[in-house]
């Protein structure tokens, strides 16, 4: 697996890390806000390079923009020896190293993530991809970048709103495997949390679950926690005026999944009530209609998950403890939504 560098200086990284690689060209990837809030913190101390900019948000993770970022490879005659650092967020990241790995059946690449989603997720674990169709992350490949760099410095900048959509994904990585972490977050005053030392505890964990089971074959499926029903609402609503980001979209998916767990894999009721509460003390709770129901179970039934027509769970034992492939019917589906609601 990559290694995962922290510094609080962004510049201390690039002097560290990349200065010592050996490589023909450097392509730095940023997204126009990334390019003015990140790539001046570390313009100074990066050697020779060029930047290629792309406009940010998640409808432009396709393979429009791939094209681009090729296109682009190609007109400064990037070699096999080129190295690319992707400088942003999550879509960034994942289409950054996916097209680094098609470029001449692949060349090196360097995360250096600078949302907390990206932070604390993708960038551990090798996915990348773009979306196709409407469908997430639809066409992609697993691959490791050389190293990944992250500093806390960089958000500063980030929007708050996108700040608390990587904080789900912490709140995550407790439920699933750690009660004394998820005991230890601050859900009324969130934003008050200490970054920096939750960033390397997070890495940790999501670490430790790949490392074991590279490929999602078993355990691995324990990071998808809240996104079955999670990533059905993220979709359900991405292009309508209640767009949510991932996270918003994951805390109400794992609020609809710890109900799930009560029924199926003996969480307490206690324990539900508590994440309930906590979930949304920090997100409040997403309207959604009786009548949009069927179509947002009907894309569960199409998550890439899904081992045929059977939709699987991975459904939480208790607060710090999580199983995977429990079946669940649409019908206990359709409870968990009334529940939330
Ligand atoms: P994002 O990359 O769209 O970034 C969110 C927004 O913040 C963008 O507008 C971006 O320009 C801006 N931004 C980024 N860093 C900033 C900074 N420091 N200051 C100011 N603005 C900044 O979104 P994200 O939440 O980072 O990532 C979501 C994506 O990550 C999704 O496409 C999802 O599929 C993917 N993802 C991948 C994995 C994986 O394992 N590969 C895991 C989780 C999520
Ligand atoms: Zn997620």
């Amino acid at each position: 697996m990559n290694p995962v560098i922290f510094h609080p200086s962004p510049e201390a990284l690039i002097k560290e890390e990349i200065q010592s690689l050996d490589f023909s060209q450097l392509l730095v990837l940023t997204d126009q806000n990334t390019l003015r809030d990140c790539y001046p913190l570390i313009e100074k101390s990066l050697p020779k390079h060029s930047v290629f900019t792309i406009s940010p948000g998640e409808e432009f993770k396709t393979l429009k923009t791939c094209s681009e970022i090729w296109e682009k490879m190609t007109e400064l005659a990037l070699d096999r020896k080129a190295l690319i650092l992707n400088l942003g967020g999550g879509v960034l990241g994942d289409m950054g190293g996916f097209c680094a790995s098609i470029y001449k059946r692949g060349i090196r690449f360097i995360n250096m993530p600078t949302t907390l989603l990206s932070q604390v997720d993708a960038s551990v674990g090798g996915k990348l991809g773009v979306d196709f169709q409407g469908f997430k992350n639809h066409l992609g490949v697993f691959n490791e970048p050389e190293v990944v760099l992250i500093s806390s410095k960089f958000l500063r900048t980030l929007p708050k709103q996108e700040l608390r959509s990587g904080f789900a994904e912490v709140i995550k990585h407790g439920l699933i495997q750690d009660r004394a972490y998820f005991d230890s977050l601050n859900f009324q005053n969130w934003d008050q949390n200490d970054w920096t030392s939750l960033i390397s505890h997070s890495v940790e964990i999501k670490k430790q679950v790949v490392q074991e089971d590279p490929k999602e074959l078993g355990l691995r499926k324990i990071l998808n926690f809240g996104h079955t029903l999670g990533h059905a609402l993220e979709t359900f609503y991405l292009n309508g005026p209640k767009h949510l980001l991932h996270g918003e979209a994951i805390a109400a998916g794992m609020i609809c999944e710890a109900w799930l767990s009560a029924e199926k894999t003996g969480l307490a009721k206690k324990e539900l009530f508590e994440i309930a509460e906590k979930l949304i003390q920090v997100y409040g709770k997403i309207e959604i209609e009786s009548s949009e129901w069927e179509a947002i179970l009907e894309l569960c039934l199409q998550d890439k998950k899904n081992e045929g027509k059977t939709i699987l769970f991975s459904l939480l034992q208790s607060i710090g403890s999580c199983t995977y492939n429990i079946p669940v019917s649409r019908g206990e589906m359709t409870q968990a939504l009334t529940y939330y609601t």
